[in-house]
């Protein structure tokens, strides 16, 4: 059975040829401080492929599909710069990738024209997005109606989740975990995804009560260790790994999809988790 992984990242051209340099140029400091920096050995903390790679390494790993999340940019050109990059992914490579939009809302109403631009143009949803990251708080009125807008179009929503009991790390923002439940319970039609195991809501009894609200497990093995995959009190997990992350800096020096699906598969992951999930959260077949 091949995995569908609801949790990658990719980025144009002009910012791959130098991450720093072009975060600097665009005021994206928080971006920088998580996806440019190095670890403490010297090694990056993740990779920059083209999207020629990420097939590759999905070939390498039995990924069939990937859902390409956009990042929580903290500039409205640069949501618009990427959802227009995976919009000519997703027309280049249908039967390989999906992707999510992303959006500001501190930039006011061109961001819901960004949202309707985004799904009109092929992207199945909105993600990863992060309101303390971005900078609004969780009542800001068009973050309100993207949500909305979600539900209409029957499309998820994907949170970055901060498990508050996690290591400190340079770029680590909390997200107090409340505010998700009470999003939740305020947008019963809309879908949720929340990243990281939902930095804990997975193992939540009164977040998983909520019917609308699923879980990925994107970048587990560096947040978790391998008991985790036992742990969700519910089956509406997807698997995620937060490509081109490295998710074993101990052993690999590269991105790719097998280490984390290897330990999946070895702790016991359902094939509803792996795959089948996916299928029936985002209407594939
Ligand atoms: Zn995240």
């Amino acid at each position: 059975m091949p995995i569908i992984d609801a949790h990658v990242h990719l980025y144009p051209p002009e910012v791959n040829r130098d991450p720093a340099a072009w975060a600097a140029a665009h005021g994206e400091p928080h971006w920088a401080n998580l996806c440019t920096r190095q670890r403490k050995g010297g090694q990056p903390v993740q990779g920059f492929p083209s999207v020629e790679q990420l097939l590759r390494d999905m070939d390498a790993a039995d990924v069939s599909r990937a859902v390409l999340l956009g990042w929580y940019w903290e500039r409205h050109e640069d949501c618009v710069l990427q959802n227009r990059f995976y919009a000519d992914c997703v027309r280049a490579h249908p039967d390989r990738l999906s992707a999510f939009a992303t959006v500001n809302p501190p930039a006011g109403l061109v961001a819901v024209d960004e949202a309707c631009r985004a799904v009109a143009d092929g992207l199945t949803g909105f993600g990863e997005l992060s309101p303390h990251s971005q900078h609004f708080p969780l009542n800001d009125p068009v973050w309100r109606r993207i949500l909305t807008l979600a539900a209409e179009w029957r499309v998820p929503v994907n949170l970055h989740v901060t498990d508050p009991a996690s290591r400190p790390y340079l770029g680590r923002v909390e997200t107090p975990l409340p505010g998700f439940i009470q999003l939740a319970r305020e947008f019963p039609a809309t879908t949720f995804v929340l990243a990281h195991w939902g930095g804990s809501l997975a193992w939540s009894r009164e977040a998983v009560a909520l019917p609308n609200v699923w879980f990925d497990t994107a970048a587990s093995s560096l947040l978790y260790d391998t008991a985790v995959w036992d742990k969700a009190l519910t089956d509406r997990v997807l698997f995620g790994s937060d490509y081109p992350l490295i998710l074993y800096p101990e052993k690999e020096t590269a991105p790719g999809f097998a280490g984390l699906a290897a330990e999946a598969r070895g702790a016991g992951a359902s094939a509803a988790l792996l795959h089948d999930n996916a299928v029936k959260l985002f209407g594939w077949w």
